[in-house]
């Protein structure tokens, strides 16, 4: 009679690990959340093979005694402590619950434990618990998780190679390390470390013990908060960019979460600092009632919904935005890894010689972390005070310019785009729009259902001041443009922005809209490569760049100054050691 239950019992956890259990990251994160509930601040992930042999999680936790032991095996185990700000996780309860039994239904597991008072081991096959005896643990839990699948062929071809499987595993351990600064975490993959973080409980030396000096050196902090919301933490600035989003590590009330709002806010923060297709790291810590979060869509997922999502994005947007433009500054010509490789070796044994103080380490890193600015960073206020005296133009397409500080070299293009992509952008908020007659009326023929689009969205380019009139079957005459727009702006550029507005037309939306009108035409109107300047032009250029809200990029993320700072060009030629 007891045996049948077992077995029922047992396909069913079979059948739940399917749904708690598809790679072995998902194995990780149960046993090492576990290891997070009892209190642990040190713990340590051995993978063979990527987990795809085992994986072994030895944490400094409060332990279990032989009851819990067992218990913790069986399905709906409930003898976690729940806290409150676990709320939002409640629907996950039942999952969390099953975890440990479910995994060990498909595996071969091997648990000591030991509580203070005595250890348990616990052996474990396919589900059926066959040894429980003492063990001389240590306080805390060691758990082993072999041959993951063995006994449900189905499940195992789901999983991947062992460099995928690993790579999941990173990915969630620096997941993990960034919102738990105070715990100590090492995974090691065939006995060679790849990820070990101190513990110390600083965001930003957690940030260096996982992303290197290059990125902890390069971040800048961010502190808001409004009536729902208290955001913190870093962010990378604009030089730093990485081709996805994986990278954004968005923690919520202590927990990894993912989200596309808060997303799209970060990546419109740093619209026109960067190149579209590339991501920025953040790691960014959100404070708030764990009342204003909904249940997570998948319990395997980290997906969430909130309420007052819209203010929390605003107070990011605004917050990220703020600071960008605060602190940009010239990217240097020289991504120099001689000076980076050098100091990160002073930075680490600094760290090393006062590994017992944290006090000391924090204030290291930051003295660093100033020393290091002093050297490249011109704030935004002072940029727009700065002089820079032209020498001359390179190829027709780069101006060499000067000052105190160095050398400069500009893209003339994109130097040129971003001056008239933010007058452009200015002249948009005009009261009333100036206009000028244009000596010969343009006109241009559509297609009919192109014309009907066009006729019911003209009035966004009337408001700017164009004058535009039906002109026979679907034909439209331009008669005015904006004084702002060239000369030469004319003719075959109108075409452009008449398709402009019939391939916005749908989901039509006007501040949009503008922005890519303004992009458009700021590039046309610019001038090229290949193109002749004469010194009074590019002295008219640097002084109109320094003018700009943000000088360092084109419209479309491109840089537009590099800057060679004195020390660089010394160091290059050797003038200094
Ligand atoms: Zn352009
Ligand atoms: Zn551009």
């Amino acid at each position: 009679m007891s045996k049948i239950k077992v077995m029922s019992e047992n396909l069913a956890n079979k059948i739940a690990a399917g749904e708690v259990v598809e790679k072995c990251a998902s194995v990780v994160k149960e046993l090492v959340e576990n290891s997070i509930d009892a209190q642990a601040n040190n713990i340590k992930i051995n993978l063979i093979d990527g987990g795809l042999t085992s994986i072994g999680i030895i944490d400094n936790g409060i332990g279990m005694d032989k009851e819990d032991a067992k218990l913790a095996f069986a399905r709906h185990a409930t003898s976690k402590i729940y806290k409150d700000d676990d709320l939002f996780f409640i629907e996950t309860l039942g999952f969390r619950g099953e975890a440990l039994a479910s995994i060990a239904s498909v595996s071969e597991v091997n648990l000591d434990t030991c509580n203070d008072e005595v250890g348990t081991h616990v052996h474990i096959k396919g589900g059926i618990m066959d040894d429980v005896g003492p063990s001389s643990a240590r306080i805390g839990t060691e758990i082993t998780i072999t041959n993951l699948f063995y006994n449900t062929p189905a499940r195992l071809k789901y999983l991947k190679s062992e460099a995928t499987e690993l790579n999941n595993c990173i990915q969630f351990i620096e997941k993990l390390a960034l919102s738990k600064p105070c715990i100590a975490f090492t995974l090691s993959n065939n006995g060679k470390v790849v990820v070990k973080t101190s513990g110390s409980g600083n965001l930003l030396k957690t940030i260096h013990e996982i992303y290197g000096l290059n990125v902890s050196s390069n971040m800048l902090d961010i502190k808001a908060n409004n009536d729902d919301f208290e955001i913190s933490g870093y962010i990378g600035k604009p030089g730093l960019l990485k081709k996805n989003r994986n990278h954004f590590n968005i923690i919520v009330n202590g927990r990894i979460v993912r989200n596309n709002d808060i997303n799209r806010a970060i990546n419109d923060a740093y619209y026109t600092y960067k190149h579209e297709g590339f991501y920025p790291i953040v790691v960014i810590n959100i404070e708030t009632d764990p009342t204003l979060i909904d249940v997570n869509i998948h319990p395997t997922k980290q997906d969430i919904k909130m309420s007052k999502i819209d203010e929390l994005c605003q107070l990011l947007y605004v917050t990220i935005k703020n600071t960008l433009y605060d602190n940009l500054l010239i990217p240097n010509a020289l991504i120099d890894n001689e000076i980076n490789n050098k100091n990160e070796d002073v930075f680490i044994s600094k760290y090393e010689n006062n590994i017992n103080d944290n006090k000391t380490i924090i204030q290291t890193s930051l003295d660093f972390r100033a020393e290091n600015e002093d050297e490249v960073v011109i704030k935004n206020a002072d940029f727009k005070k700065l002089k820079l005296y032209p020498i001359g133009q390179v190829h027709g397409t780069y101006i060499i310019a000067e000052n105190e500080d160095g050398m400069f070299i500009l893209d003339q293009h994109a130097a040129h785009e971003r001056i008239n992509y933010e007058m452009i952008s200015k002249r948009f908020h005009d009261e009333i729009p100036s206009y000028t007659d244009m000596l010969i009326p343009f006109s241009i023929e559509l297609s009919s259902s192109d014309f009907e689009i066009f006729m019911a969205n003209k009035y966004v380019l009337e408001e700017l001041g164009f004058q535009i009139e039906e002109f026979g079957i679907n034909t439209i005459v331009f008669k005015s443009h904006p004084t702002w727009l060239t000369k030469n702006f004319e003719g075959d550029n109108l075409k452009t922005i008449v398709d402009l507005v019939i391939t916005n037309h749908k989901n039509f939306n006007k501040g949009r809209f503008l922005d890519s009108l303004a992009k458009m035409i700021s590039c046309k109107m610019s001038v090229k490569a290949n193109e002749h300047l004469s010194k009074e032009q590019i002295e008219k250029l640097l002084d109109d760049l320094v003018k700009c809200d943000n000088p360092y990029n084109c419209c479309h993320g491109r840089p537009s100054i590099m800057k060679f700072t004195n020390y660089e060009l010394e160091k290059m030629f050797k003038r200094v050691i």
